[in-house]
């Protein structure tokens, strides 16, 4: 290899190199699809176990059987495996963050915090077994009650590509606290580091608790969220896919929590400073995951009088963005993870410059982009308000940015779209901020911050409208995969409820 050329990418260690199922304490040889490199589609890194009906029917089957005795336990007992589960994982974490940054194309340090979601979710949850387990007793006159939290059964886990590890982590650690099994449907496009880490954690558990299924979303992943003994599905991805996935467990009566896509504003008011650290904060929010993250800020929505300083100092930045393949060191926008989100990159830029829209393509070239699935980081302004660069999930590192002439404008612009996950209001008056950021459509809205991360953990997490259904996050998560179960016990031998005197007396026996 000559001085000059490009070192190849980091190899994805034997060890990880095919996602294979877990059904029970069994591995199936099944067939295979591959996985590709972001950065170089040409090159296969891995490949990924083709489960079909059968496999998941069997793996459902096995999480049932594991059912009685798993929720037998105490949640105390189970947390204890969980945290030494994570201890287990803890070591494995490192190489999960190097086989995501080959299968996702992200950055090392965005790798690091999805792989380092596998032992920290289980960390995270654990914690809460006195929560897991409370049981609530209530006397009203004669009527005693006791209020528990039962585990449903079988919940299924259905995740996408783009924090793979950190969000299936997120979703299985509750269901498992409170008592129930799971089974994992991994993401096609992203499936080695996610499926080693499962197994490992299934080595950790007791057979059956644990079970994943790679496979094709509408086979795999259709025959999970439809599965009859499923009791919970829980979900994260595309609107679409959403109402699929709804749909399929609408017919066995099974309840679903769908984290679904976002479209998040971010509203820069009148009386912003825009300074360096706002513009900072504005460019990490929304090119973060080089824009592929739910929770990024996907349009800005900024008053008149600022418009100009705004876009000067966003342009400036981005401009200086190192863009190429995650293994180059100092990357920051690295390639997207499919080919279907360069197409939509493409399509919606090519769209807003019809429109008459100012784009400037930027960033710093940093090695090799013409192999990979690159899409350099991009302001555009002097677009309609109803462009569908403004109004769709672009999930991509172009950003719009739109002038607005006072607050009623700009919420109303933000509460437009059919989205409402996350928002954020910058003001350098916080009660001018917070009044507005209370009448905006979302599940969180945040002020002079956007940024995973920026809220604590015992806020739900999840969105209104067509963001999804339910939430995420501490207890909010623990009562997702529990039904509430009362005990009523009359208590007072020598009386009884109203109504029982018409009825007769059984004979004495003498
Ligand atoms: P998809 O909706 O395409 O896929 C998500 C998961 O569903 C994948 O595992 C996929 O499998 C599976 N799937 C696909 N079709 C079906 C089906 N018919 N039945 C059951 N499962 C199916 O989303 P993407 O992977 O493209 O992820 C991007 C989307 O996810 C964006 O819209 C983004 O906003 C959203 N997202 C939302 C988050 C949130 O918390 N609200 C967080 C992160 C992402 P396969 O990969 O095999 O196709």
């Amino acid at each position: 290899m000559s001085a000059e050329a490009p070192a190849p990418p980091a190899p994805v260690p034997a060890a990880w190199r095919t996602a294979r199922a877990r059904i029970g304490a069994n591995v199936p040889d099944l067939p295979c699809a591959p996985v590709d490199d972001p950065a170089d589609p040409d090159t296969v890194v891995g490949e990924y176990a083709l489960g079909s009906a059968a496999d998941v029917d069997a793996a459902v089957r096995a999480a049932a059987a594991a059912f009685p005795a798993w929720a037998a336990r105490s949640a105390a007992e189970r947390a204890g495996l969980m945290l030494a589960a994570a201890d287990r994982l803890d070591p494995l974490v490192a190489t999960a963050a190097a086989v995501l940054v080959a299968e996702v194309g992200k950055v090392p340090a965005e790798a690091a915090v999805d792989a380092g979601g596998a032992s920290g979710m289980l960390r995270r949850y654990a914690v809460l077994h006195e929560t897991a387990d409370e049981a609530t007793v209530a006397q009203d006159g004669s009527v005693r009650t006791i209020l528990r939290h039962r585990p449903v059964g079988p919940v299924a886990v259905i995740m996408p590509w783009n924090s793979p590890v950190y969000l299936a982590f997120g979703a299985l650690a509750p269901a498992l606290l409170t008592g129930c099994p799971v089974v994992v449907k991994p993401p096609e496009d992203a499936p080695l580091a996610l499926t080693g880490m499962l197994h490992a954690l299934a080595d950790a558990l007791p057979v059956g608790v644990v079970n994943v299924v790679p496979g094709r979303g509408p086979e795999a992943g259709q025959a999970l969220a439809g599965h009859p003994q499923v009791r919970a599905v829980f979900f994260t991805g595309g609107i679409e896919t959403g109402a699929q996935v709804a749909r399929a467990a609408a017919a066995t009566i099974t309840q679903v929590m769908l984290e679904l896509g976002g479209n998040d504003p971010a509203l820069v008011l009148e009386d912003a400073t825009v300074g360096p650290q706002l513009v900072r904060e504005l460019v990490a929010g929304a090119f973060t995951g080089s824009g592929q993250i739910c929770q990024n800020i996907k349009r800005i929505y900024v008053h008149r009088r600022r418009h100009d300083e705004l876009v000067a100092g966003l342009t400036a930045l981005v401009e200086q963005l190192p863009v190429g393949p995650a293994s180059e060191p100092g990357v920051l926008i690295a390639p997207l993870t499919t080919d279907a989100g360069v197409r939509r990159a493409e399509q919606l830029v090519a769209s807003a410059r019809a429109a008459g829209a100012r784009v400037v393509e930027s960033g710093t070239v940093v090695g090799d982009l013409r192999r990979g699935r690159f899409v350099r980081p991009t302001i555009v302004t002097e677009l309609p308000p109803d462009h569908p660069l403004v109004l769709v999930e672009q999930f991509c590192p172009v950003l719009p940015v739109i002038a607005v002439d006072d607050d009623e404008q700009a919420i109303a612009e933000a509460n437009r779209t059919e989205f409402g996950l996350a928002a954020s209001v910058w003001s350098d008056d916080v009660a001018h901020a917070e009044a507005v950021a209370a009448r905006v459509e979302a599940g969180t809205v945040f002020v002079n911050v956007h940024r995973l991360g920026a809220s604590i953990e015992a806020v739900p997490y999840g969105g209104v409208k067509r963001s999804g259904i339910g939430r995420n996050h501490s207890t909010w998560s623990l009562r997702a995969c529990t039904e509430p179960h009362a005990t009523v016990t009359w208590s007072d031998a020598a009386s009884t409820l109203p109504g029982l005197a018409r009825w007769p007396q059984p004979e004495r026996a003498s």
